[in-house]
């Protein structure tokens, strides 16, 4: 059976985030992906320079008139990330509403990329819209720690607190909710990055169970951008095949980021070591001493069934 995924993210030239991290890994699952770029640009905003093109919300409309002129407006997932204007998310949340009405099941994955350790990445005036409007439609929400406190203006320092957190962003609507990652401390040690999962379920017998999960994920010295993107559509593809199996779908998800992220280290530090690459070329990797920040190689095999 085929299964239809509307993807609303950044196009990125050079490197991997947005569309560029989740589409070909979506694909290679065997979905099929109908992609609307936000944006255009060269590359991610993390470099020192960046140009390109922003999606208008008429524009969006613009495409979405095609799709519906041709009655193909059948989808099974959306999926949406970096946004940076509130009319353009706005249009987005209508056609959400629409296609949910098209599909009553379609199941709508809501990355709400703002930012990133105690700073906004994209105009604040988002906040209110994904609080009020995006939010409340999302069945799955994939914030940062960082965004989970925005969206709720609580602070996580203990479990408890993203606990409370997740309780707070599944009164908002969503019915899974994972931080991708946290500042927590591992009970293993600090070479383990904390994200933590919650889904609320209804069992057959009508009553509501709560499947809460904790992971433990080995840390890798690096700055990545895009891994939030990829997180979220592996999120979307493992939750297809264990719907009502959270602890499944983030495992087989963060066993993908893993093996990306491996692979990535790998060549980036083989090509490093091979090259002897002039100077400039690590300007354009941005580097911060250990941390550097790398867009992320994707490879086919990483993602096979
Ligand atoms: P976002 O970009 O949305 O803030 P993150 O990149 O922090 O999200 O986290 C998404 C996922 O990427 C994490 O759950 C983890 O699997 C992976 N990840 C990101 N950075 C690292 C890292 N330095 N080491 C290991 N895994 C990482
Ligand atoms: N899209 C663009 C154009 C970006 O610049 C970024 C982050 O800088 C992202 C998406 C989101 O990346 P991440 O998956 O790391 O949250
Ligand atoms: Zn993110």
């Amino acid at each position: 059976m085929e299964c239809r995924v509307l993807s609303i993210q950044s196009h990125v030239v050079r490197g991997y985030v947005g569309n560029k991290s989740a589409t070909f890994p979506l694909q290679v699952l065997g979905f099929e992906v109908d992609s609307i770029n936000s944006v255009q640009f060269s590359n991610h905003t993390g470099y020192a320079h960046w140009k390109g093109q922003v999606l208008t919300a008429e524009e969006l409309n613009v495409l979405y008139e095609g799709i519906k002129l041709n009655k193909v407006t059948h989808y099974d997932y959306i999926l949406t990330g970096y946004s940076r204007d509130t009319s353009f998310l706005e249009m987005v949340v209508d056609i959400i509403q629409e296609l949910k009405k098209v599909n009553p099941s379609l199941v709508y994955v809501c990355d709400p990329v703002m930012g990133d350790h105690g700073a906004m990445y994209v105009p604040e005036n988002l906040l209110p819209v994904y609080k009020d409007k995006v939010v409340p439609l999302a069945d799955i929400l994939t914030p940062n720690q960082f965004e989970a406190e925005l969206l709720t203006g609580r602070k996580i320092n203990t479990e408890e607190d993203a606990i409370e957190v997740m309780d707070l962003l599944h009164k908002m609507g969503p019915e899974t909710v994972v931080l991708t990652s946290t500042d927590l401390p591992s009970k293993n040690g600090d070479q383990f990055l904390v994200a933590l999962g919650s889904q609320k379920t209804k069992k057959p017998d009508g009553t509501n169970t709560n499947q809460k999960i904790c992971m433990d994920i080995p840390k890798v010295d690096a700055v990545f951008v895009g891994t939030g993107d990829l997180f979220a559509a592996m999120l979307l593809a493992w939750t297809h095949h264990h719907p009502k199996d959270l602890k499944a779908a983030c495992e087989k998800t963060v066993s993908v980021m893993h093996h990306v992220i491996k692979r990535t280290i790998t060549y980036a530090n083989e090509k490093a070591e091979n090259q002897k690459l002039p100077f400039d070329f690590w300007l354009t990797r941005q580097p911060q001493s250990k941390n550097q920040v790398f867009s992320f190689n994707c490879s086919s095999s990483v993602f096979q069934r």
